[in-house]
């Protein structure tokens, strides 16, 4: 099944609830995604503070993008929302309110599947009266640090193109593509966040990754992958980074329109070009997808996904 574009908002249809521990901290956490209203997008609550503290999910409240993407307000922090953040995108949700009980989002199985999972048990409503929303950019824009890349240039859909190069015998140099609307989720869902095993060790005398094992990520000494069950899909590590890449592209205050490229980025390139698009109003122009197709055919470009998709609500 491909998960089609919508003109409208979409939320999840009633409340489900997800347990798990806690790569970080290992300590276990329950996260609960409910249905909100339309134009609300996606809005984080620490439910175990004394005080719940609400965080929305965008790039501004970004605190830190080191292992995983954090996001904070005041003294709250919640931090690997990349995954849960992801399933949603694929799963074309706007709108959710999602409560933590713990300052980290479970790490599950390292992918983004048990969510995804999770929203399929109870479906996914569309909302007729709101429409959605998109920025379309006006100019290229690009971040580049040493040899790591990451830029987006205008187009009429969302489509992300990734490669990353490690000298590492099981990984080298791998690509991998994915357009939102198009691509089959469970192509990217299932790809599992990696490491190192000295890693892994160096992180829990620092008190991180305690909850790191071989059934959330996949674990790799000098040659080879360590876990028993192999790899998911050959080039499972570029498709997680794109697993990565589409959380960490859901914190855009609106949906951008663009095609991304990343070369050996991870979340700290993806939130820096966030940020460089939407620091400067000239860089993007916020309309509805109906306003997007004209836009596309003003600029002679037809059959996307996203005209597809008008042409069939018609
Ligand atoms: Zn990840």
């Amino acid at each position: 099944m491909t998960v089609e574009n919508s003109i409208y908002q979409k939320t999840i249809s009633q409340p489900v609830v997800i347990e798990g521990i806690g790569l970080h901290s290992g300590k276990v956490a329950k996260v609960t995604i409910k249905p909100a209203h339309p134009n609300a997008g996606v809005i984080f609550i620490r439910t175990d503070l004394e005080k719940p503290v609400t965080i929305p999910a965008t790039y501004d409240f970004v605190t830190q993008t080191k292992l995983a993407t954090t996001i904070g307000r005041d003294i709250a922090k919640i931090s690997t929302v990349e995954h849960l953040l992801c399933a949603l995108k694929m799963m074309q949700i706007d709108n959710a309110l999602i409560e933590v009980t713990g300052p980290e989002v479970p790490i599950m199985d390292g992918s983004a599947a048990p969510f995804c999972k999770a929203i399929e048990t109870v479906g996914v409503v569309e909302d007729q009266t709101a429409l959605r929303k998109v920025a379309i950019l006006r100019k290229r824009i690009e971040v580049r640090k040493g040899d790591k890349i990451a830029l987006i240039e205008p187009s009429t859909r969302f489509h992300i193109d990734a490669r990353i190069e490690w000298t590492h015998p099981a990984i080298g140099t791998q690509s991998f593509s994915y357009t939102v609307g198009e691509t089959n989720y469970k192509e990217v869902a299932f790809a599992r966040t990696f490491g190192f095993m000295r890693d892994v060790e160096a992180l829990k005398k620092m008190g991180l990754a305690l909850g790191g094992s071989f059934e959330n990520a996949v674990v790799m000494d000098e040659e080879k992958v360590l876990n028993l069950e192999g790899l998911r899909y050959d080039d499972e590590f570029v498709r997680h980074k794109v697993l990565d890449a589409i959380g960490d592209f859901a914190l855009a205050p609106v949906q951008v329109l663009g095609d991304v490229t990343l070369v050996k980025a991870g979340h700290e390139m993806h939130s820096e070009l966030i940020h460089a698009i939407f620091s400067n109003p000239e860089n993007f122009e916020v309309v509805t997808v109906e306003e997007a197709i004209t836009e596309e055919k003003n600029l002679g470009v037809l059959e996307t996904s996203w005209a597809a998709e008008i042409q069939r609500s018609i």
